[in-house]
């Protein structure tokens, strides 16, 4: 049979993913699974109706770039609500989904043999991307203060990648941290990747600060987002990267010979519809933040631990006293009770001691059943 070359070879499957993939396995053959696996929230959004486009185009091809009304959209969101300037002539590429924006910016940046400090707890595919452009992925356990980032810098650190707000602890950086971030950055030249996909999910006293606005010119900022979470809209895979116009060229070459270009029949919807989507999904983002917070609360209460954090739609869960490691611990919590959670452990190696609970995709009261399935697990 035919052997898979090294380079894939050394790749990890997305934990999340798999486990995502067995769910929809499962509810096919028509068992009922509560999912608390998926990475998005399930916002009431219209279902599209495409009649208004231009009919001769939204099947085709389209700018490689990105629509020029959607790159405007997504450039005056970033000015008005990040407070972060980009120009969308040259400053931004839209991608299919911000994992594309995330893989060609990596790939974009670092040479073979670079190292790339990734903070853990970290979404579960930096690590592998790192390694699929052959860079050496430096994972910062989570338990690491901010100010010891400088330990793990050696002559060959490029990048650090930054996920603010976090998955799966649903930390927010703070001005103080991101500053310290950006003094090490600058201190040993490094690019700072900023994924900043959960932007939309900082509600109450907590404010989302962009990684643009301490580098407004960009000269060593990747900032990458999405559709996926602040407009519920993960199957349409739209993400975006925004850049100095030199890493925007490198980012779009590469696209043109991966991708081509993002879905155009989506992008034309959206361009057209953006401001009225997100108007519509603000409210529910912020109910489903505070389901979140308020089972995290509650989860205090009971002495069960989550990582510290308040946006998104995760707890990222410790496992206390439970004999069973996260891998374990999950699937067996998904064969044994119908409940579906991601194991801490591809969140990087301090985080075998955790599983992924998200909030955001079942009705509360079928969220409520399976964290406390996940629970009496841990008591
Ligand atoms: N970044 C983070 C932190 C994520 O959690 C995800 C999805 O789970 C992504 C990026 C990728 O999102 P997408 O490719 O759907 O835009």
């Amino acid at each position: 049979s035919p052997t898979p070359g090294r380079l894939v070879e050394s790749v990890a499957p997305a934990s999340s993913i798999q486990y995502n993939n067995r769910v929809y396995e499962m509810t096919s053959q028509g068992r009922d699974v509560i999912t608390l696996s998926l990475g998005e929230a399930f916002f009431d959004v219209p279902t599209p109706y495409f009649d208004n486009l231009p009919a001769g185009r939204i099947h085709h091809y389209s700018h490689s770039r990105g629509l020029p009304l959607l790159r405007e959209k997504l450039a005056t969101y970033y000015k008005v609500e990040c407070q972060t300037p980009v120009d969308p002539e040259t400053e931004l590429v839209v991608t299919a989904g911000s994992k594309a924006a995330i893989y060609l910016a990596l790939l974009a940046l670092i040479d073979p043999g670079d190292e790339v400090l990734i903070l853990e707890p970290s979404w579960v595919s930096y690590v592998e991307q790192v390694r699929l452009c052959r860079g050496v992925p430096v994972q910062v356990p989570w338990y690491e203060s901010a100010g010891d980032l400088e330990r793990y810098v050696t002559p060959r650190t490029r990048l650090v990648i930054v996920n603010n707000p976090n998955n799966p602890s649903g930390h927010v950086l703070g001005r103080d941290e991101l500053g310290a971030l950006y003094e090490v950055a600058e201190r040993h030249g490094l690019q700072v990747l900023a994924d900043e996909a959960y932007n939309e999910f900082v509600v109450g006293d907590d404010r989302f600060l962009s990684c643009g606005t301490f580098d407004p010119h960009k000269t060593r900022t990747v900032i990458c987002n999405s559709m996926s979470k602040n407009y519920g809209m993960s199957g349409w895979r739209i993400g975006y990267a925004i850049a100095h116009p030199d890493i925007v060229n490198s980012i779009l070459t590469l696209n043109q010979h991966i991708v081509t270009c993002a879905p155009t029949i989506l992008s034309y919807y959206l361009a057209e519809n953006f401001d009225g989507i997100l108007d519509m999904t603000r409210p529910q983002i912020r109910d489903v933040v505070t389901l979140r917070n308020g089972i995290a609360d509650e989860l205090t209460a009971r002495g069960i631990g989550t990582m510290p954090g308040s946006s998104t739609f995760y707890l990222f869960v410790s496992l206390g006293a439970s004999r069973l490691d996260s891998d374990a611990f999950a699937s067996r919590l998904l064969e044994e009770r119908q409940v579906s959670v991601v194991p801490g452990a591809g969140y990087g190696p301090s985080c075998e001691r955790f599983v992924r609970v998200a909030v955001g995709s079942e009705p509360e009261h079928r969220v409520r059943a399976g964290v406390s399935a996940v629970c009496d697990w841990i008591e």
